[in-house]
């Protein structure tokens, strides 16, 4: 019997990098999975197979969680696979290197869009089949740059900013309904997201802030999982409007 069987877990983001992972150990750990995705169709079925050959069920379903309609078709598509959903981990998100003077309007609306609307109404689409099944856990994805700030950053750091405290009044909100909402904030994780800033900036600000010295890896996806898994299950019950940090120290300094 794993952590969250009998779970049905809805995953934004969930063919690739650390949303792939997440559903990936929610499926070992007993939960169905709807992998959410929006343009990597052959991803999200590897993490289906990967998720049925581990001995759980899974579908993928295409949503773009910028757009309020199709997220509220996904909710309905959850509902004829699985009859309804208990956790959300709202994963889906982009990060676009960006400079003040030469931003463009596109650039803001699609990571706002992306990272904050997508995540409050991906959310309110699947919050009745929440409230009817008399709770759940809501998981949205923060970032270490909701605490701080990186160069070439600054709309991104708003998308996480913003998901940190709306995630703390969504607690308050969904407190009545036994459903936690609570933030997880990865530190700098390899993915396919952060490869230009990896290659562009990141070793030199890990050098400039003696954050990572030359053999001390990135996290990978899979670091994530973990405390995902407790935060989708009943040991979180009591932990809401929580921001975890997992960053391998990198707050700390
Ligand atoms: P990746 O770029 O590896 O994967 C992003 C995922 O989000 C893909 O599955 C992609 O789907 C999906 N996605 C993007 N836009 C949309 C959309 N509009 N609708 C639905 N799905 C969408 O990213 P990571 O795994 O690195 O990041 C996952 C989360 O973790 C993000 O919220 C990110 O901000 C956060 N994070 C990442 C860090 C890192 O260092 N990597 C650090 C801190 C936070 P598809 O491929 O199908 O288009």
């Amino acid at each position: 019997m794993g952590r969250l069987t009998g779970k049905v877990a809805v995953v934004t983001g969930g063919s690739r990098g650390i949303g792939a992972a997440i559903a990936r150990r929610y499926g070992a750990e007993g939960a169905r999975v709807a992998v959410v995705y929006k343009a990597a169709a052959e991803a999200a079925d590897q993490v289906v197979t990967d998720i049925e050959a581990a001995g759980s069920e899974a579908a993928a379903i295409r949503c773009d969680v910028a757009q309020t309609s199709e997220c509220n078709a996904m909710a309905d598509a959850v509902a004829a696979a699985f009859g309804g959903a208990d956790v959300l981990v709202n994963n889906a998100g982009i990060y676009l290197l960006t400079t003040l003077g030469e931003t463009s309007e596109d650039e803001w609306d699609s990571q706002m869009n992306t990272n904050v609307k997508g995540a409050y109404f991906t959310a309110q689409a699947l919050l009745p089949q929440m409230m009817a099944r008399g709770g759940g856990k809501i998981i949205n994805i923060g970032s270490i740059l909701g605490e701080t700030g990186l160069p070439a950053s600054a709309i991104y750091s708003a998308t996480k900013g913003a998901i940190k405290l709306m995630t703390k009044s969504l607690a308050l909100d969904l407190r009545p309904h036994n459903i936690q909402v609570n933030t997880l904030s990865p530190g700098i994780v390899e993915s396919d997201m952060n490869t230009e800033y990896r290659a562009e900036f990141g070793r030199r600000d890990a050098a400039l802030l003696g954050r990572f010295g030359g053999d001390d890896p990135w996290m990978v996806p899979d670091d994530l999982a973990g405390t995902a898994v407790f935060l989708a299950s009943s040991d979180s019950d009591m932990v809401t409007g929580a921001n975890i940090l997992v960053d391998k120290g990198y707050s700390a300094y």
